[in-house]
């Protein structure tokens, strides 16, 4: 209350100095106004290319888009030539862990790691997303609040990145996925043991009091951990975690204060619970049942499906220490969840792009394009779900996911034909996000990369 009342005052004393008084701010400058020459543009408004089209920004944002032979390109304009290229709008992962590291499987790192550890790993890391093209994440799960404060250092021009729709840790049971289990009961890493490290609650009350303080905190989206997991020790990634009335309560304090609510969940009773509770995705998803899959699409509920990392999982990942009961998990769950995608894009429920980025290493997301078209998508539905849907599910439709007139001009190109050939997403060489050029290996404009 004091601070308001202080901010108040020295609003009123400022508005009353005299207007002739003082340093004059500058004379605010015009925005800058770019031209975008796109040979193809994947606008994901449709399945289909448009040809030679220019976009005009300016500023932050998309103000035309227009057939090249109408656009008016005044002389001495900026020109940003992609004519050889294929345009489309940045890419969105709804399920990353920028602090997350894919070389430390090895459990002794959860006691060897600082918030430092992660902190600065997730710096590098959303430079990397940002190069690859992914324009905006959603992280779903890191120590508090270091996805906000990333948020905000990116928000605020201090470090490059894409944009962070941003989670507090994903709130877990007492000996659930986001606990620390099976070592001494003498063990434990915390930073607020009064808070059960705004991370472990245990009935509606607690779970209403953690969401309260996450959102207290700033977080954009609330991640709730709905089954065991599979990179967990001592739990089952098929067995439900928290009751129905606590994700519902969970749910509707989310909801309440105007966030989104995302469940992980293996198992189909997490998966059922969750769908039944109001949460807008379900995470992994990895063992829904047919009537699962009817709920979710009964209930409009997205699922994100990480359906690429089983490939580095049952790789690298061992080279990197994953222990064996990890691996066993894996096994368990990673195929069988690539065939429920399957059925669930031929079922018709709503699709997000999550890859769990972190989990293997980032800036590979676009690699799970191809196991997405592998496994039932067309290329052009599996780049439609990393932007338009994946934009629709963070509720933020009106500002990214397309290339529309009064969206962000967040813009990627890649030569060649990712309608033909989906890979060649996995080499992005022009990124622009709000307005801003931070990569360009093909129109040779300058870059802050
Ligand atoms: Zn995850």
């Amino acid at each position: 209350m004091a601070a308001a009342t202080l901010c108040a005052a020295q609003q009123s004393s400022d508005a009353n100095k005299p207007k002739d008084g003082g340093a004059k701010p500058a004379a605010k400058a015009a925005p800058a106004v770019t031209y975008i020459k796109a040979g193809k543009l994947f606008d994901s408004t449709s399945d289909s290319y448009r040809e030679n089209v220019v976009i005009v920004v300016e500023g932050e944002r998309i103000r035309a888009v227009e057939p090249a032979a109408q656009a008016q390109i005044p002389a001495g304009a900026k020109v940003v030539d992609l004519s050889k290229a294929t345009v489309l709008p940045g890419l969105i992962d709804c399920h990353t862990h920028l602090g997350g590291r894919a070389d430390q499987y090895n459990p002794i790192n959860a006691f060897k790691n600082t918030p430092y550890t992660h902190a600065f790993a997730a710096e590098k890391n959303a430079k990397i997303t940002l190069l690859a093209g992914f324009t905006t994440v959603r992280d779903v799960g890191s120590g508090p609040f270091m996805a906000v404060d990333l948020r905000n250092s990116i928000d605020s021009g201090y470090i490059p990145g894409p944009r962070v729709v941003a989670s507090g840790p994903g709130i877990s049971i007492t000996g659930g996925h986001g606990d620390l289990n099976n070592y001494s009961p003498e063990t434990s890493v915390t930073l607020f043991p009064a808070e059960r490290n705004y991370q472990i609650a245990d009935g509606p009350d607690q779970v209403r009091h953690v969401v309260r303080a996450q959102v207290k905190y700033g977080v954009d989206v609330i991640k709730i951990l709905a089954t065991g997991g599979v990179l967990s020790k001592g739990d089952s990634p098929g067995a439900p975690q928290f009751t129905y009335e606590e994700l519902k309560v969970a749910a509707d304090e989310a909801h309440m204060a105007g966030r989104k609510i995302a469940a992980h969940a293996h198992g189909s009773e997490g998966i059922k619970n969750s769908i039944l509770a109001g949460i807008d995705s379900i995470e992994h998803a990895s063992l829904a049942t047919d009537e699962d899959i009817a709920l979710a699409k009964q209930h409009g509920t997205y699922f994100d499906m990480d359906i690429y990392n089983d490939d580095y999982l049952l790789g690298k990942a061992i080279e990197f220490g994953l222990p064996q009961e990890n691996i066993d998990k894996e096994k368990m769950v990673g195929q069988a969840q690539r065939e429920t995608f399957q059925k669930a894009v031929k079922a018709g429920v709503k699709m997000a792009f999550g890859t769990d980025a972190g989990v293997y290493p980032h800036g590979d997301n676009a690699k799970q394009f191809a196991t997405m078209v592998k496994y039932g998508m067309t290329p052009a539905q599996a780049i439609r779900t990393a932007t338009q849907n994946s934009a629709d599910l963070v509720g933020r439709s009106k500002d990214i996911g397309t290339i529309e007139v009064g969206k962000y001009a967040d813009i990627i190109a890649v030569t060649g034909d990712p309608l033909q050939d989906v890979t060649v997403l996995q080499s992005v060489g022009f990124v622009m996000k709000g307005g801003t050029v931070y990569k360009d290996k093909l129109a040779g404009t300058a870059t802050v990369e």
